[in-house]
């Protein structure tokens, strides 16, 4: 019999908050009116995170793991925990707490109303630094004028799935995957509802400048063509500027003959802008290009080294068959 409700948590180095996440996510669960199963997905953790995570499966069955054979990132731990997810009801929440268990009663009445994706929607972020909170501000700012969908500001991954949403996730082939993008992009009825970010329990944050940076860009990438049209205003301007310069220089010519403005600095200053504007355009065709290249060669979206706790076992993304333990896991 599958569970009513899957929370997926993805974990990457977080052995200093497991034991207060675990302590917090079951009260939640207790509270549930249904079965619970709670998937723990490591991504490649260097310390002794997966340990504590098997512990934590053989002390409660209803929780279950998976471990990525590397570092992965966020939004492919995320998609696999989806993926292997098995209830009426998933929730995704980050491990760091940030992302208060406590709410997940309340996504489950707006659930019960009719909706099919609840998102939680950040009204504050506690003691975040300044420059994490303005480009996150600017971000999603810019991403909601650029994107094809509508995609809420100030939302992160923490959200309730139906079941119909999640089998359309798992549906789409997609490789860079931006899941908060794809949550708006399927449709369905949304809903937020409004919650204070709490400030991180312990640890250092995982999402680095250039993790966050490379999310942001394949955000904006994966929902908008507008940043290809980009070059072509900016070749139109240039256009216009080289039209207009000419009208000046000839105006010069006949009427003020020694015009400052005809030296080499003007010439350098041109080529200058024209190479920096040839350069930024074959930047911004290459994100697109390098992103196609990504989805042509087809790759899994990642290789597991271990699951426990799924009787049955999904459509394996692995390119090889279980692994002994991982099977013997699957016979439980
Ligand atoms: N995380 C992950 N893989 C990564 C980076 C982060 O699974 O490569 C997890 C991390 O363990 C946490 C969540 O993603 O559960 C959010 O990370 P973090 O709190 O560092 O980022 P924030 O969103 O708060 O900036
Ligand atoms: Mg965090």
């Amino acid at each position: 019999m599958s569970p009513k409700y899957s929370l997926i948590i993805p974990i990457y180095n977080e052995e200093e908050t497991i034991a207060e996440l675990y302590r917090r996510v079951r009260a939640v669960m207790d509270r549930l009116d249904g079965a619970v199963e709670l998937i723990l997905v490591n991504d490649g953790s260097r310390d002794r995170s997966l340990a504590l995570m098997r512990g934590l499966h053989e002390q409660d069955g209803r929780v279950c793991y998976l471990s990525l054979a590397r570092n992965f990132g966020h939004q492919v731990a995320v998609t696999a925990g989806l993926n292997f997810a098995r209830g009426q009801v998933v929730v995704v929440l980050d491990a760091d707490l940030q992302d208060p268990p406590e709410l997940i009663p309340q996504l489950v009445e707006q659930w019960q109303l009719g909706f099919d994706v609840v998102y939680a929607q950040r009204i504050q972020r506690k003691r975040e630094g300044w420059f994490k909170r303005f480009t996150a501000y600017v971000f999603y700012r810019v991403l909601q004028r650029l994107a094809d969908v509508d995609i809420p500001t100030d939302t992160g991954d923490f959200c309730l799935m139906d079941r119909q949403v999640v089998d359309v996730l798992n549906a789409i082939p997609e490789r860079n995957r931006y899941i908060r993008g794809l949550r708006s992009w399927i449709g369905f009825r949304q809903t937020a509802v409004l919650f204070e970010r709490d400030p991180r329990f312990a640890g250092e944050v995982k999402y680095t400048f250039r993790k966050s940076f490379g999310l942001a860009v394949n955000g904006l990438v994966s929902f908008s063509t507008v940043p290809l049209r980009l070059s072509t205003y900016l070749g139109l301007f240039a256009a216009c500027a080289a039209v207009v310069m000419a009208f000046m220089v000839i105006y010069w010519r006949l009427f003020f003959p020694g015009s400052p403005l005809t030296g080499y600095a003007i010439i350098a200053a041109a080529v200058f802008f024209l190479g920096a504007v040839q350069l930024f355009s074959i930047g911004i065709l290459g994100e697109y290009i390098g992103r196609i290249y990504d989805e042509v060669k087809n790759r899994p979206l990642y290789t597991l080294a271990e699951a426990a706790g799924f009787t049955e076992f999904p459509t394996p993304r692995s390119p090889r068959t279980p692994p002994e333990q991982l099977r013997r896991s699957l016979d439980r």
